[in-house]
């Protein structure tokens, strides 16, 4: 099952076409995803019912439609947590020049900077680097959850885009990751949300981006250290998920940051990232550079 937050409101892309949940299920579910999320698995049961009506809506014409939305919101707006995982693919370690953790590294993505996955992003000042990654929507409350039992607290999967501004993020005597991670539209997500039961393989699909064309990150998720299960579980037993919460899982290799030169993201430049089975999202990037906050 694939959900979308078509301009706040959430439609069910169903073989017959898209549907607006709210409407559809006679004001029961929605209408924004929010609120579908605290009601996930009354939700789901609805959905797929709803989802088996026979139809021709294709994956082409899916995407078509998702190119026709004008409005295309993240797929989880407003989580009321955002956790970012570093240091979770051996690629990317080797070009940080780190050692593989014994545990997950986690760090906070505060939740201002969760927008759509189709987004005109203004630079600040300093270098904005990309870092794809396969985010995870949590769908139920999940406490000490243990990791066998993990997935069944997962609404879904979608792609996002962990931007950092690197100049903030490197300026004290320790990494500061939560604000330079956190400017205005640095974590698109989207394009769509998908169930796990609808993906062609929940641990391992196909992940990159691209600058202008020219392919910078590539890998599988399947490569990851720690998996969604037991990040989800790991997360879980130090502080509580709620439905909405946004785990952004980590990157593979290919950043910007560790080439030499370096390389930043540049006013005009078109980020495009893809995820197997999810879809694309694309940012867009404009000047003139604002000033962040002051560093001396
Ligand atoms: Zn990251």
């Amino acid at each position: 099952m694939k959900i979308a937050n078509n301009g706040g409101r959430t439609v069910l892309l169903t073989k017959s076409g898209p549907v607006d949940v709210h409407e559809a299920s006679a004001g029961k579910f929605g209408p924004g995803p929010s609120a579908v999320f605290e009601h996930w698995e009354e939700f789901r049961a609805w959905a797929d019912a709803e989802s088996s009506a026979v139809g021709s809506m294709s994956e082409g014409d899916q995407s078509a439609w998702l190119d026709t939305v004008g409005e295309l919101g993240a797929p989880s707006p407003q989580p009321r947590q955002v956790f970012g995982v570093g240091l979770n693919y051996k690629g990317h370690i080797a070009e940080a020049g780190m050692k593989e953790p014994a545990h997950p590294l986690v760090f906070t993505k505060f939740a201002s900077c969760i927008v759509g996955g189709d987004q005109i992003t203004e630079l600040p000042e300093g270098g904005v680097d990309w870092e794809v990654e396969l985010a995870i929507v949590i769908g139920a409350d999940a406490h000490r959850v243990e990791e066998d039992k993990a997935w069944d607290f997962v609404a879904g999967l979608t792609l996002g885009q962990d931007l950092s501004e690197r100049t903030l993020q490197h300026s004290g005597p320790a990494p500061q990751f939560g604000l330079a991670k956190s400017f205005p539209g640095f974590g698109p997500i989207g394009p769509v949300l998908v169930t796990p039961d609808d993906l062609p393989d929940r641990n391992d699909l196909e992940i990159g981006c691209s600058i202008n064309g020219e392919t910078m990150q590539l890998g599988r998720t399947g490569d990851m250290l720690f998996s969604v299960a037991s990040l989800v579980s790991w997360l879980s037993h130090a502080v509580p998920l709620y439905p909405g919460d946004v785990i952004f899982s980590g990157t593979p290799s290919g950043i910007g940051a560790t080439r030499t030169p370096p390389r930043f993201l540049d006013e005009g430049d078109e980020l495009v990232s893809w995820l197997e089975g999810v879809g694309t999202i694309r940012s867009k990037f404009t000047g003139p550079r604002y000033k962040g906050p002051k560093l001396s």
